[in-house]
């Protein structure tokens, strides 16, 4: 393999892309030429997270320097600078301070900023995901390697299990039982899925590790495939990433032609194929009957549980399905073994979780971080703060499985456990971070219109509890409503949870119930006073005022 005396790395994200990386990946092709350097210096384009204002990114390394943001007319100064003469371009470094993701953790190691600690995105960001080169230069194939030398499956899901590695789609389901559930079953012919179809609203991670490290999660689903004894997967791709598509499909042909897929893998006998299949648009897709109905062709509609994947999935054979982010840790935690992915987070939720920071915060993006976190400590370290003049009112943890976390469990560990004693849940790993200037009654029913566009229909109380929800919201924001609705709403929330088939119906009331349990007084005041007091609604005159005023705290029903 040629060895190069630095490499330059430009980043590729959809962000950069949009701000002309590619006319600075050409022009850094041209004059890296016409130095004649190009026998010296390796030229990649990567998939980079982090400051959105400092994109396009070029990170040159041995020597970890951050260039940003950079523009084709900046690119001689640099090339000349620090390639040709080996001396920083100083004027034209990203600002170190108010970074984060990929570029933080890279400062961090300069012993600017505090560390992310990164097990899924170790090489996303630093590694060409075209190339598999870089990859196995990087430690990728070792666990595969090392599983099919030296384990046996149930050894694989032994340290599995010790590891405590839990589902990162939100449900925080113990990895290794699930893998063993599989594994124990005599069918045949088993599956693989790796759930891709990352829809929760504000959601982007996955899509991060999938565009910048493909391998690890071919590398990730064929020791499940070893583990539990499936010779087939499949990797269920939301229809709108199309780059993460791309890039997934040529890392699969480039490893069946290196060897790590397809028959006789590592020159034994065990084969394993991967497909992709694409989503195409129905976030329902994301819960894991719908998506393996989908792969067979029907509409993704969700099947009634039991049985469960496990034992009847994807054409009735026994299936595993697993989120991108769980398989991610998998070649880590096989590579390094269960002891050392103990040392990250907390007992009974460890190893690490990636979340996306967005809202109204000074540095939105993604960071990976050892479980039990606080999110006052995500707020302060890597999203830089609120912005200017505002203060934290609450953050919404993501999609149908999040939670609406107020003020006063900004202190709580953001693990599993600690979580779910204070009532709320950690959701997908979106952090939606909001400002007094954000509505509750607002923030609830935007949430509770996307699941009921988003609900399939099968089952009444999600069809039309999300409806009917969705117009109470509505009307309490116009200035409309009563306080009878609020027990109606509770109610909803409640039935919906009892009674609905699926996770998307169980869970779309949550966020109404918990702005009645944080925020009630803020909810009163619409209908009360008709005011919304953080500014956003717009009150309607009323056609059906209450009669008198009630005390602050009662309902109509008392
Ligand atoms: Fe469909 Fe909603 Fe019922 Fe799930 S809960 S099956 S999304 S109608």
């Amino acid at each position: 393999m040629k060895t190069y005396r630095a490499m330059v790395l430009v980043s590729a994200d959809p962000q950069s892309m949009e701000r002309g990386a590619q006319q600075v990946y050409a022009k850094l092709e041209e004059e890296i030429a016409a130095y004649g350097l190009q026998d010296e210096i390796s030229l990649s384009m990567v998939n980079d997270i982090g400051r959105h204002d400092a994109a396009p990114l070029v990170i040159v390394y041995p020597d970890a320097v951050i260039y940003g943001p950079i523009a084709p007319e900046n690119v001689h100064t640099l090339v000349e600078e620090h390639l040709y003469k080996g001396r920083v371009a100083a004027g034209l470094q990203a600002p170190l301070k108010e970074m984060t993701g990929r570029i933080a953790w890279l400062s961090a190691r300069k012993g600017t900023l505090p560390a992310e600690q990164r097990i899924v995105l170790e090489r996303a960001g630093l590694i060409d995901p075209e190339s598999i080169e870089d990859y196995i230069i990087n430690d990728g194939y070792q666990a595969l390697g090392k599983v099919l030398a030296e384990m046996t499956p149930a050894d694989v899901i032994a340290e599995l299990e010790k590891s405590g590695l839990r589902g990162r789609g939100g449900a925080g389901f113990p990895t290794g039982l699930k893998w063993k559930f599989v594994a124990k079953t005599t069918a045949g012919q088993k599956y693989v899925i790796c759930n891709a179809d990352e829809s929760e609203p504000g959601t982007f991670k996955d899509r991060l590790i999938l565009e910048g490290d493909p391998h690890s999660i071919i590398e990730a689903m064929t020791i499940a495939g070893y583990a539990v004894g499936a010779s087939e997967g499949y990797i269920y791709i939301r229809g709108e990433y199309s780059l993460a598509q791309e890039r997934m499909h040529r890392a699969i042909l480039k490893a069946q032609e290196m060897g790590f897929l397809g028959n006789h893998i590592f020159e034994t006998n065990f084969n394993f194929k991967i497909h992709i299949h694409s989503g195409a648009g129905a976030y329902i897709c994301g819960e894991e009957t719908a998506l393996i109905e989908s792969i067979e062709g029907k509409p993704g509609v969700p099947r009634a549980r039991p049985p469960f994947p496990t034992t009847n999935g994807l054409w009735g054979k026994p299936t595993l399905v697993n989120n991108v982010e769980t398989l991610a840790n998998v070649p880590a935690i096989i590579r390094h073994g269960a002891t050392w992915y103990h040392s990250f987070g907390t007992p009974s939720s460890p190893g690490t979780k990636v979340y996306t920071m967005l809202g109204n915060v000074n540095v939105t993006g993604v960071v990976e971080v050892p479980m039990g976190i606080t999110l006052r400590e995500i707020i302060t370290i890597y999203a830089k703060g609120l912005k200017k003049g505002s203060t934290f009112k609450l953050a919404q943890t993501g999609g149908s499985s999040g939670s609406v976390i107020p003020a006063s469990l900004q202190d709580t560990p953001m693990d599993f456990d600690s979580f779910g004693k204070a009532g709320v849940a950690l959701g997908s790993g979106a952090l939606l971070i909001c400002d007094e200037e954000t509505c509750v009654v607002d923030l609830a029913k935007v949430l509770v219109n996307f699941f009921r566009v988003e609900s399939c229909g099968k089952c009444g109380p999600c069809r039309i509890g999300s409806q009917r929800a969705f117009e109470i919201l509505t009307s309490i924001t116009e200035g409309q409503g009563t306080l009878k609705d609020l027990d109606t709403l509770l109610e909803l929330s409640s039935n919906m949870a009892i009674m609905s088939n699926c996770g998307l119906g169980q869970t779309a009331g949550t966020p109404m119930a918990d702005i009645l349990k944080y925020f009630r007084a803020e909810v009163e005041a619409h209908i009360r006073l008709k005011v919304c007091p953080a500014g956003v609604c717009t009150m309607k005159p009323h056609h059906h005022e209450e009669k008198t005023l009630e005390p602050a705290g009662t309902t109509a029903k008392q």
